[in-house]
């Protein structure tokens, strides 16, 4: 049995202390996609953030190992270590070449959306005009499928997504979106999405954060709640947990440099409040997730299905392609 958590955030900073990763290890998860860069964050910080995350990973291997594939992550497991790979939250850091896609796959990432929130040269984001997938953003689908990467579709526009779900030719994700029926909020996905979703064979993860379940203090029912109504529209094969944890740190400032207006990422208009920050389910969670999920009436195999067999399906299917890197460098 494999726990997966498709996305967690520490500090953007070289120095990000792990401790969180060893929490969520200690609370049964196996394998993390942690965040190292969005598009407000500048290609010298998301390098520094990759760098310094694989220095500690590479200082710690009693601890914690950079994957490659989906057996990788079963040793781990067997070794009783963390497996971690990196996540791009936007398309920005790519500076619209596409070769880009295949250096990142060389360092560590091995899951991508295209867009932050907002629009770019790429695709749109969730709380920006509607425009599509740019013809940039077609070429930057294929690099993504041709590299072994995959393709999630957290915080991108509606229209956007379905665009980009209908070009790619591998099974795509959104690795921390809920259900929009359940909670009204510009980030969540509207059946539509999840249909399109589970047609390319992919899987919808549901994030712990406190506006995107539609609970003020969110605990393993809620994300429970929010994995089932994915399981009831489309079939538990479609339905996961990326719990989108954001550990932040006193004393380390992951400011991105320079210019940088956070009512640009996070408009009001779209019902952010800098003063009023959300809350997220703790690593201790995953422990209620399997008792919190056969409430909801699945079964042991169901429940186990969306802690971590579903992705680990698609990440067999997505990763093991020819050029993907064998190892990462
Ligand atoms: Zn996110």
């Amino acid at each position: 049995m494999i726990n997966w958590d498709a996305h967690a955030c520490l500090p953007q900073h070289p120095l990000a202390d792990f401790t969180p990763v060893r929490k969520l290890h200690a609370a049964g998860v196996n394998y993390v996609s942690l965040n190292v860069g969005a598009d407000m964050n500048p290609v010298s910080q998301v390098m520094s953030v990759i760098a310094g995350y694989r220095a500690t990973i590479a200082a710690e291997p009693e601890h914690y190992v950079l994957v490659s594939s989906v057996d990788d992550i079963i040793q781990a497991a067997a070794d009783g270590r963390m497996a971690v790979t990196f996540d791009l939250e936007g398309s920005m850091p790519l500076l619209d070449q596409p070769e880009m896609v295949a250096l990142y796959a060389q360092l560590g990432v091995r899951q991508m959306h295209f867009a932050y929130n907002r629009n770019n040269s790429v695709a749109d984001g969730c709380h920006d005009v509607a425009r599509g997938l740019t013809p940039l953003g077609h070429r930057m689908v294929q690099a993504v499928n041709d590299n072994g990467i995959l393709m999630d579709c957290s915080h991108t526009g509606r229209q956007c997504s379905l665009e980009i779900m209908e070009a790619s030719s591998k099974p795509v994700i959104f690795s921390h979106a809920n259900p929009y029926t359940l909670a009204q909020h510009g980030r969540n996905v509207t059946d539509e999405q999840i249909r399109a979703c589970a047609a390319t064979g992919g899987v919808v993860c549901v994030s712990g954060l406190s506006w995107f379940l539609g609970s003020a203090q969110p605990n393993a029912d809620d994300v429970s709640r929010h994995a089932a109504y994915i399981a009831d529209l489309v079939g538990v094969r479609h339905a996961g947990i990326g719990l989108d944890i954001c550990f932040q740190q006193p004393g380390l400032d992951d400011t991105p440099p320079g210019e940088f207006d956070p009512g640009h990422w996070w408009p009001a208009a779209a019902g952010y409040n800098a003063d009023k920050p959300p809350s997220f389910t703790p690593p201790e969670v995953w422990r209620e997730l399997p008792a919190a999920l056969r409430r909801t009436g699945m079964s042991d195999k169901e429940a186990e299905l969306v802690l971590g067999r579903n992705m680990m399906r698609v990440a067999q299917q997505v990763w093991s392609c020819p050029q993907a890197p064998a190892k990462a460098a």
